[in-house]
C-alpha cells in the first residue's frame, strides 16, 4: 500500500494530463457531447484521488494499513479503470484516422503501465486489468473480424503476460515485506533484550557517532547522569556530559585516537554533596562504517566504587596488622628494600608475654598488644620527620621500627632510649596491673650499602644478645654478634657431627664426655650419688659450657638423642658403682612427655644392667609448666619403671605448691641462687626461705639436696634448716669418670678436688 501511495500524486497527474489530452484530441472531431463525460471524469476523478493521496502523504504505517484506506485506493483504481474502458468502448467506434490509432496507442500502454504500477498490491491490479481490458475488448468486438480476431487475440496474450507479471511482482512484493517484517520484530527484540540488559546488568551501553555525540546511552546511565529521559542525552557530545562531573582529558584522547580502550576510570562528584563520588569504568572500541572510514563509538561503563573500594580495603589488609592496626612485616621490608638512605631498624620484643597470655588470657594478651602499638605510635609521633618512621608488628610479640633517615650514634640512643622508656610505665587495665618489659636489638645498615636482609639479621642478632643479657635491655648490633652467631651455627653443626658417632669424638668437631659431681650427706659427709653433667672439648673453642650449648640443642631439637647418648653413657659408666651411689641424669624439658622416652631409658638400663633404682632423672620445674598434665603423666611412668625423680633448681620456676604437691618426686634440689644467698651478711630472707622450702618438701615426703655449695658457712646454715644432701664445689666439681671411680674406690668421704675442666 504504502508503495502505491507514494506514486500515486505522480499517476493522478498523469491521469489528470490524458484525461485533458484525449478530450482535446477528440473534441475538433467530435465537439461537445456525452463521450465527453469519461476524459473530463477522469480528469475529475484525477484532481480528486490525487488530492486525498497528498492528504495521505507521510502518515504513519499504521494508518495506511487500515481497510478504509485499501477501499478508497480501490474505488479510485476502479474509476479510473471505468474511466479509461469508458472512453475505449465510447470513443473509439466514433473517431476516425490518427485519433483513432493515437487512442488505440494510449490504450495498448496504459493497460500493462496500470497493471505493473498497481502489481505490489494484486487485487489492484487484477481490477485493473479486468476493466480495462474489458473496455478494450468491447470496442475491439465492434471491428471487422479480421482486426477484431488479431487485436482480440493480442489482448488476450498481453493480459496474460500482465497477469503472470504481476503475479510474480506481487509475489516478490510480499516476500520482500515478509523479510523486513522479520528483520523489524528481530531488531524489535534485540532492543528489548538489550534493554533488559541494561537494566539489569551492571554494565550499561553507550554509543556515538564519529563526532563523539551521543546515539545510545543507557538508561541506567542516564538516570546515574541526573537524566529521568535517556533520549535527551542523544546528539550531546559524551565528553561533554560526563565532563561536567568528571575530569575527561583521558577519555578525550581515546576519543580522539582509533584504538580500543578499556579500563579507564573516571571519578564522578556527586549530585548531592553528602553522596559519595563514583568511580566509573570505561571501556570503548572503534566503530568503522562498510568503508572502512570511523564512525563512531561503541563502548560499556560499570559502576566500579564498591569494587574499587573492596580491592582499597584488601590492599591496606594485605598491609596492616589487624589487632594493632600498625604496618606488617611485608610493608616492613618492603620499605627496607626500597630506602637510599642507611636506615636504622630496631627489633622490640615483648618479655614473658608468652607468660602474660598463658595466665591472664589472649584476650588481656591482644589488649596488651594494641597498648604496646599506642605507646609507639605515640612516641614516634613526637619525632622530627615521623613520615620516615615505619612501626610494624611482625606477629606475636614483636614489634619493629623502621628510622629511614641517617641518625648520629647519639641521636639513634637519644630515640631508642625514648622507645624503651615509653613502654616502662605501668599498664592499669580493669583490676590489672601489668609492668611491661621489652628487649631492643638495634641495627644501621652501612652507609650507602642497604641490604634489608642484612640489616633484619643484624638486629636480630642484636635483639638475641638484649634478651641473654638480662632482658629489658637495649642492645646495639656489634661485629662480635656476628661472630656469635657463626659460632651458634657451629656448635649446631659440630654436635649433630659428633651425635653420629658411637663414641662422641669427631677429628674436626672434639670429643663428648660426661662428668660427675658427686652429691654428699649434710651431716655424716657420705657420698649418696653424682649427677652427670655434659662435657664437651673442641679442638677451636676449648672447653664448651653445657649453658652454651644445651639450649641451642633445645632449640634445634638436637636435645633429643644429645640426651640419649649422654643417658647410655652415664649408664655404662654407673655400672661398676656401689648401690648406694645413685647416679643422676638431667632431663631437659622436650623430652618428657616425648613418645618412646620410656623405651629409651629401659633400653639403656638393660644395656648397661644398672639397676633401675640406683638413676635417678633430674627434671626442671619449667618442664612441668608447658602441659603440667601430660609432664605429670610421664613422671608417674617414669617412677613405674623404678626409679628416681628428682626436681632440680627449684624456686626458679613458678610451679605452685598445688602442683608440687601431685608430683610424685623423690629429690628436690635447691636452686643455687638460695645457696649463694645464704652466705651472705645479713641475708635472714634467703635463711628463711630455703627453711621453708625444706619443711615443704619433708612435708610432702622428699628428700633435699642443695646446689651450688661453696663455703663452709653455706654448709651449716644449710645442715641448721634440715638440709639432707648438698652438691657444689666445697665437696667437689664435676670429675671425670676416672676420678669418680678412683673417689668410690678410696672411699673418701670428702674432698675438694679442682675443676678439671
Ligand atoms: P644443673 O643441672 O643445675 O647442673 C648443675 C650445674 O651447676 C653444673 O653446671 C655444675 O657444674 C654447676 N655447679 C656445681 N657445683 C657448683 C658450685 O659450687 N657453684 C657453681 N656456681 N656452680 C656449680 P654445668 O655443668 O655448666 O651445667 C649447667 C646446666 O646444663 C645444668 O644445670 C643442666 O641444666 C645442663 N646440663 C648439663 N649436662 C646436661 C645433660 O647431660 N643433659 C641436659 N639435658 N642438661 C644438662
Ligand atoms: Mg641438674
Ligand atoms: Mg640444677
Amino acid at each position: 500500500m504504502q508503495m502505491l501511495l507514494r506514486i500515486t500524486p505522480m499517476a493522478a497527474a498523469v491521469d489528470f494530463g490524458l484525461g485533458w489530452l484525449v478530450a482535446w484530441l477528440v473534441y475538433p472531431e467530435l465537439g461537445w457531447g456525452t463521450h465527453m463525460v469519461w476524459p473530463l471524469g477522469l480528469c475529475v476523478v484525477a484532481v480528486v484521488y490525487g488530492i486525498d493521496s497528498l492528504l495521505h502523504l507521510g502518515r504513519p504505517l499504521e494508518v495506511l494499513a487500515q481497510p478504509a484506506v485499501r477501499w478508497r485506493l480501490l474505488v479510485y483504481v476502479s474509476l479510473v479503470a471505468g474511466m479509461f474502458a469508458g472512453m475505449a468502448v465510447s470513443l473509439s467506434p466514433v473517431v476516425t484516422g490518427e485519433r483513432r490509432f493515437l487512442l488505440a496507442m494510449l490504450a495498448g500502454g496504459l493497460i500493462p503501465v496500470g497493471a505493473l504500477s498497481l502489481a505490489p498490491v494484486r487485487q489492484m491490479a487484477w481490477v485493473w486489468l479486468g476493466i480495462t481490458s474489458g473496455g478494450v475488448l468491447s470496442a475491439l468486438l465492434q471491428l471487422d473480424p479480421f482486426v477484431r480476431n488479431v487485436t482480440c487475440g493480442m489482448l488476450l496474450m498481453m493480459d496474460m503476460m500482465l497477469l503472470a507479471s504481476v503475479q510474480s511482482v506481487g509475489n516478490g512484493v510480499v516476500a520482500r515485506l515478509r523479510a523486513e517484517t522479520a528483520a523489524l520484530r528481530g531488531r524489535q527484540s534485540l532492543d528489548l533484550l538489550l534493554r533488559d540488559f541494561e537494566t539489569q546488568a551492571d554494565d550499561w551501553l553507550w554509543e556515538t557517532d564519529a563526532g563523539g555525540r551521543l546515539q545510545h546511552v543507557a538508561r541506567p546511565m542516564a538516570r546515574a547522569l541526573g537524566f529521568d529521559d535517556s533520549d535527551r542525552l542523544i546528539g550531546v557530545r559524551l565528553a561533554d556530559v560526563l565532563g561536567v562531573r568528571a575530569p575527561v582529558a583521558s577519555l578525550i584522547t581515546h576519543l580522539h585516537g582509533a584504538t580500543p580502550f578499556r579500563g579507564l576510570d573516571l571519578t564522578l562528584s556527586p549530585h548531592h554533596p553528602q553522596d559519595t563520588p563514583r568511580i566509573w569504568s570505561l571501556s570503548g572500541v572503534p566503530v568503522f562504517d562498510s568503508d572502512g572510514v570511523p564512525a563512531g563509538w561503541r563502548g560499556l561503563v560499570r559502576d566500579v566504587t564498591l569494587l574499587r573500594e573492596q580491592a582499597r580495603e584488601l590492599h591496606r589488609l594485605a598491609r596492616t596488622d589487624v589487632l594493632t592496626g600498625l604496618a606488617n612485616r611485608h610493608v616492613l621490608q618492603q620499605r627496607c628494600a626500597e630506602t637510599r638512605t642507611s636506615p636504622t631498624l630496631c627489633l622490640i620484643d615483648l618479655d614473658h608475654f608468652k607468660a602474660v597470655n598463658d595466665t591472664l588470657g589472649h584476650a588481656v594478651g591482644d589488649r596488651l598488644l594494641q597498648e604496646i602499638a599506642r605507646r609507639l605510635t605515640a612516641c614516634v609521633a613526637q619525632w622530627s620527620q615521623p613520615e620516615s618512621v615505619v612501626l610494624a608488628r611482625l606477629g606475636g610479640d614483636e614489634f619493629a621500627l623502621l628510622i629511614d633517615q641517617p641518625l648520629t650514634p647519639a641521636e639513634r640512643q637519644a630515640r631508642v632510649g625514648a622507645l624503651l622508656a615509653v613502654l616502662q610505665p605501668v599498664w592499669e587495665a580493669d583490676a590489672l596491673r601489668l609492668e611491661v618489659r621489652a628487649s631492643i636489638g638495634v641495627a644501621t645498615s652501612e652507609a650507602g650499602i642497604p641490604d634489608a636482609e642484612r640489616l633484619f639479621q643484624n638486629a636480630d642478632l642484636a635483639l638475641y644478645a638484649a634478651k641473654d643479657s638480662g632482658r629489658n635491655q637495649i642492645c646495639v648490633f656489634d661485629a662480635a654478634m656476628r661472630g656469635r652467631m657463626h659460632r651458634r651455627a657451629g656448635v649446631i653443626r659440630d654436635i649433630g657431627l659428633l651425635l653420629a658417632t658411637p663414641d662422641g669424638s669427631h677429628p674436626t668437631a672434639g670429643r663428648l664426655a660426661v662428668h660427675y659431681q658427686p652429691q654428699f650427706r649434710l651431716d655424716t659427709g657420705q657420698l649418696t650419688g653424682a649427677e652427670a653433667l655434659l662435657r664437651w672439648q673442641h679442638p677451636r673453642y676449648g672447653w664448651v659450657e653445657p649453658g652454651e650449648f644445651i639450649p641451642l640443642a633445645e632449640e634445634t631439637g638436637l636435645i633429643v638423642p644429645l640426651d640419649e647418648w649422654v643417658l647410655r653413657r652415664a649408664c655404662a659408666e654407673a655400672k661398676g658403682w656401689p648401690a648406694s651411689v645413685r647416679l643422676a641424669v638431667n632431663l631437659s624439658a622436650t623430652q618428657l612427655g616425648r613418645d618412646g622416652l620410656e623405651a629409651v631409658i629401659q633400653t639403656a638400663l638393660s644395656d648397661s644392667a644398672l639397676p633401675a633404682p640406683q638413676l635417678e632423672l633430674e627434671i626442671t620445674e619449667t618442664a612441668l609448666m608447658d602441659d603440667p598434665d601430660r609432664a605429670l603423666a610421664c613422671v608417674q611412668s617414669l617412677r613405674s619403671l623404678g626409679l628416681g625423680i628428682a626436681l632440680d633448681d627449684f624456686g626458679t620456676g613458678y610451679s605452685s605448691l598445688a602442683q608440687l604437691a601431685t608430683l610424685p618426686a623423690d629429690t628436690l634440689k635447691i636452686d643455687r641462687s638460695f645457696v649463694a644467698a645464704l652466705g651472705r651478711e645479713g641475708n635472714g630472707q634467703a635463711e628463711a626461705i630455703v627453711r621453708l622450702i625444706v619443711q615443704l618438701a619433708r612435708t610432702m615426703g622428699m628428700h633435699t639436696l642443695a646446689e651450688g655449695v661453696e663455703t663452709e658457712r653455706q654448709r651449716t646454715v644449710l645442715l641448721a634448716c634440715g638440709c639432707e644432701m648438698a652438691q657444689g664445689f666445697l665437696c667437689s666439681a664435676a670429675l671425670a669418670p676416672q676420678a669418680l671411680r678412683s673417689l668410690l674406690q678410696q672411699g673418701v668421704r670428702t674432698a675438694a678436688v679442682s675443676d678439671p675442666r
